[in-house]
Protein backbone atom coordinates (compact mmCIF):
# COMPACT_ATOMS: atom_id res chain seq x y z
CA UNK A 1 0.00 0.00 0.00
CA UNK A 2 1.63 3.09 -1.03
CA UNK A 3 0.26 6.81 0.49
CA UNK A 4 -0.48 9.24 -2.11
CA UNK A 5 -2.01 12.17 -0.39
CA UNK A 6 -3.19 13.62 2.79
CA UNK A 7 -5.34 16.35 2.88
CA UNK A 8 -6.31 18.22 6.12
CA UNK A 9 -8.57 20.75 6.66
CA UNK A 10 -9.38 22.38 9.98
CA UNK A 11 -7.00 19.99 11.56
CA UNK A 12 -4.38 21.95 13.95
CA UNK A 13 -2.61 24.83 12.40
CA UNK A 14 -3.95 23.57 9.04
CA UNK A 15 -6.93 25.73 9.03
CA UNK A 16 -7.56 26.14 5.21
CA UNK A 17 -7.17 22.57 3.06
CA UNK A 18 -4.51 21.69 2.37
CA UNK A 19 -3.21 18.98 0.18
CA UNK A 20 0.34 17.01 0.62
CA UNK A 21 1.05 14.91 -2.39
CA UNK A 22 3.51 12.07 -0.79
CA UNK A 23 5.44 11.29 -4.52
CA UNK A 24 7.61 8.17 -5.05
CA UNK A 25 11.00 8.15 -3.36
CA UNK A 26 11.51 9.87 -0.02
CA UNK A 27 9.19 13.30 1.03
CA UNK A 28 11.15 15.55 2.62
CA UNK A 29 9.36 18.30 5.17
CA UNK A 30 11.28 21.60 6.26
CA UNK A 31 10.45 24.96 7.43
CA UNK A 32 11.08 27.46 10.29
CA UNK A 33 10.11 26.09 14.10
CA UNK A 34 6.10 26.37 14.44
CA UNK A 35 5.35 25.89 10.77
CA UNK A 36 3.35 22.47 11.32
CA UNK A 37 6.03 19.90 10.13
CA UNK A 38 4.96 17.79 13.03
CA UNK A 39 1.43 18.28 13.04
CA UNK A 40 1.68 16.86 9.28
CA UNK A 41 2.71 13.95 10.99
CA UNK A 42 0.03 13.62 13.61
CA UNK A 43 -2.74 13.91 11.08
CA UNK A 44 -1.25 10.82 9.22
CA UNK A 45 -1.41 8.91 12.77
CA UNK A 46 -4.78 10.39 13.66
CA UNK A 47 -6.14 9.26 10.37
CA UNK A 48 -5.24 5.98 11.18
CA UNK A 49 -7.04 5.52 14.65
CA UNK A 50 -4.88 7.43 16.88
CA UNK A 51 -6.52 8.19 20.28
CA UNK A 52 -4.19 9.22 22.66
CA UNK A 53 -4.67 12.87 23.15
CA UNK A 54 -0.58 13.00 24.55
CA UNK A 55 0.31 11.33 21.35
CA UNK A 56 -1.36 14.49 19.45
CA UNK A 57 0.49 16.68 22.31
CA UNK A 58 -3.07 17.57 23.15
CA UNK A 59 -5.01 17.27 26.60
CA UNK A 60 -7.83 16.13 24.75
CA UNK A 61 -9.13 14.51 21.23
CA UNK A 62 -10.84 18.08 20.37
CA UNK A 63 -7.68 19.91 20.79
CA UNK A 64 -6.71 18.82 17.09
CA UNK A 65 -9.49 20.63 15.92
CA UNK A 66 -7.96 24.70 14.61
CA UNK A 67 -8.46 26.42 18.00
CA UNK A 68 -8.46 30.24 16.65
CA UNK A 69 -5.87 33.11 15.84
CA UNK A 70 -6.16 36.92 16.86
CA UNK A 71 -7.45 37.32 13.22
CA UNK A 72 -9.54 33.81 12.48
CA UNK A 73 -12.13 32.20 14.71
CA UNK A 74 -11.82 28.57 15.69
CA UNK A 75 -13.31 25.76 13.73
CA UNK A 76 -16.25 23.27 14.68
CA UNK A 77 -14.48 20.21 13.31
CA UNK A 78 -11.18 19.19 11.71
CA UNK A 79 -10.90 16.28 8.92
CA UNK A 80 -7.95 14.07 7.78
CA UNK A 81 -8.25 12.18 4.64
CA UNK A 82 -5.60 9.76 3.73
CA UNK A 83 -5.25 8.74 -0.22
CA UNK A 84 -3.83 5.50 -0.54
CA UNK A 85 -2.59 3.87 -4.11
CA UNK A 86 -3.83 0.43 -3.71
CA UNK A 87 -3.35 -0.56 -7.21
CA UNK A 88 -1.21 -3.06 -6.50
CA UNK A 89 -4.03 -4.55 -4.27
CA UNK A 90 -1.73 -4.80 -1.08
CA UNK A 91 -4.51 -3.88 1.43
CA UNK A 92 -6.06 -6.06 3.43
CA UNK A 93 -9.67 -8.09 2.49
CA UNK A 94 -12.67 -5.69 3.02
CA UNK A 95 -10.54 -3.08 2.10
CA UNK A 96 -9.35 -4.44 -1.35
CA UNK A 97 -12.20 -3.91 -4.14
CA UNK A 98 -10.67 -0.25 -5.39
CA UNK A 99 -7.52 1.07 -7.27
CA UNK A 100 -7.57 3.78 -4.84
CA UNK A 101 -8.54 3.58 -0.62
CA UNK A 102 -9.28 6.54 0.75
CA UNK A 103 -9.85 6.72 4.60
CA UNK A 104 -11.46 9.39 6.13
CA UNK A 105 -11.78 10.97 10.05
CA UNK A 106 -13.23 13.71 11.08
CA UNK A 107 -13.88 15.11 14.65
CA UNK A 108 -16.93 17.16 15.74
CA UNK A 109 -16.97 19.37 18.85
CA UNK A 110 -18.90 17.62 21.21
CA UNK A 111 -19.92 14.92 18.63
CA UNK A 112 -16.05 12.48 18.48
CA UNK A 113 -14.94 11.27 15.92
CA UNK A 114 -16.40 9.43 12.69
CA UNK A 115 -14.82 7.29 10.13
CA UNK A 116 -15.41 6.69 6.18
CA UNK A 117 -13.43 4.17 4.13
CA UNK A 118 -14.91 5.12 0.14
CA UNK A 119 -17.39 7.06 1.51
CA UNK A 120 -18.72 3.92 3.39
CA UNK A 121 -19.39 4.68 7.38
CA UNK A 122 -16.37 2.58 9.36
CA UNK A 123 -15.80 2.05 12.96
CA UNK A 124 -12.46 3.28 14.15
CA UNK A 125 -11.49 -0.54 15.21
CA UNK A 126 -12.45 -1.21 11.22
CA UNK A 127 -9.77 1.38 10.53
CA UNK A 128 -7.19 0.60 13.34
CA UNK A 129 -7.22 -3.06 12.31
CA UNK A 130 -6.88 -1.82 8.72
CA UNK A 131 -3.31 -0.31 9.08
CA UNK A 132 -2.57 -2.77 12.15
CA UNK A 133 -2.63 -5.58 9.60
CA UNK A 134 -0.72 -3.94 7.12
CA UNK A 135 1.72 -2.85 9.73
CA UNK A 136 1.84 0.49 9.12
CA UNK A 137 -0.73 1.56 12.39
CA UNK A 138 -1.13 4.65 14.37
CA UNK A 139 1.80 3.11 16.35
CA UNK A 140 3.85 1.56 13.81
CA UNK A 141 7.76 2.08 14.49
CA UNK A 142 7.72 3.50 10.73
CA UNK A 143 6.76 6.44 12.40
CA UNK A 144 9.03 8.41 14.84
CA UNK A 145 8.47 11.30 16.46
CA UNK A 146 10.46 13.89 18.19
CA UNK A 147 12.35 12.39 20.93
CA UNK A 148 11.26 8.85 20.65
CA UNK A 149 14.37 7.36 19.51
CA UNK A 150 15.98 8.95 23.00
CA UNK A 151 12.58 6.77 23.91
CA UNK A 152 13.35 3.69 22.45
CA UNK A 153 16.72 3.66 23.84
CA UNK A 154 15.46 4.10 27.25
CA UNK A 155 12.63 1.77 27.00
CA UNK A 156 11.90 -1.39 29.38
CA UNK A 157 11.54 -4.71 27.66
CA UNK A 158 8.19 -5.01 27.45
CA UNK A 159 7.39 -2.11 25.83
CA UNK A 160 10.34 -2.97 23.22
CA UNK A 161 8.96 -5.84 22.98
CA UNK A 162 5.34 -3.98 21.54
CA UNK A 163 7.25 -2.09 19.08
CA UNK A 164 8.71 -5.51 17.39
CA UNK A 165 5.50 -7.12 17.54
CA UNK A 166 4.01 -3.70 15.67
CA UNK A 167 6.54 -4.23 13.30
CA UNK A 168 6.13 -7.97 12.54
CA UNK A 169 2.50 -7.20 12.12
CA UNK A 170 0.87 -9.49 14.51
CA UNK A 171 -0.44 -6.72 16.84
CA UNK A 172 -3.69 -7.05 15.31
CA UNK A 173 -3.80 -10.07 16.55
CA UNK A 174 -3.45 -9.69 19.85
CA UNK A 175 -6.31 -6.84 19.63
CA UNK A 176 -8.67 -9.54 18.49
CA UNK A 177 -7.40 -11.98 21.26
CA UNK A 178 -8.02 -9.84 23.24
CA UNK A 179 -11.65 -8.79 22.34
CA UNK A 180 -12.80 -12.35 21.64
CA UNK A 181 -11.63 -12.61 25.74
CA UNK A 182 -13.87 -9.86 26.70
CA UNK A 183 -16.61 -11.42 24.85
P1 LIG B 1 9.56 22.45 15.18
O1 LIG B 1 10.52 22.74 14.06
O2 LIG B 1 9.78 23.34 16.35
O3 LIG B 1 9.48 20.99 15.55
P2 LIG B 1 7.07 22.17 13.71
O4 LIG B 1 7.19 22.64 12.28
O5 LIG B 1 7.10 20.71 13.95
O6 LIG B 1 8.11 22.93 14.64
P3 LIG B 1 4.43 22.04 14.83
O7 LIG B 1 4.75 21.57 16.21
O8 LIG B 1 3.91 21.06 13.85
O9 LIG B 1 5.69 22.79 14.24
O10 LIG B 1 3.37 23.24 14.86
C1 LIG B 1 3.14 23.96 16.00
C2 LIG B 1 2.14 25.05 15.66
O11 LIG B 1 0.86 24.50 15.51
C3 LIG B 1 2.10 26.08 16.77
O12 LIG B 1 2.16 27.35 16.19
C4 LIG B 1 0.74 25.86 17.41
O13 LIG B 1 0.16 27.02 17.87
C5 LIG B 1 -0.06 25.32 16.23
N1 LIG B 1 -1.21 24.54 16.69
C6 LIG B 1 -1.20 23.35 17.36
N2 LIG B 1 -2.47 22.97 17.65
C7 LIG B 1 -3.28 23.93 17.14
C8 LIG B 1 -4.69 24.10 17.12
N3 LIG B 1 -5.55 23.23 17.67
N4 LIG B 1 -5.18 25.22 16.53
C9 LIG B 1 -4.35 26.12 15.97
N5 LIG B 1 -3.02 26.00 15.95
C10 LIG B 1 -2.49 24.92 16.52
MG1 LIG C 1 8.27 19.48 15.13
Amino acid sequence: MRFSKLRLNGFKSFVDPTDLLIADGLTGVVGPNGCGKSNLLEALRWVMGENRPTAMRGGGMEDVIFAGTSSRSARNFAEVSLQIDNSERLAPSGFNENDNLEILRRITRDVGSAYKTNGKDVRARDVQMLFADASTGAHSPALVRQGQIAELINAKPKARRRILEEAAGISGLYQRRHEAELK
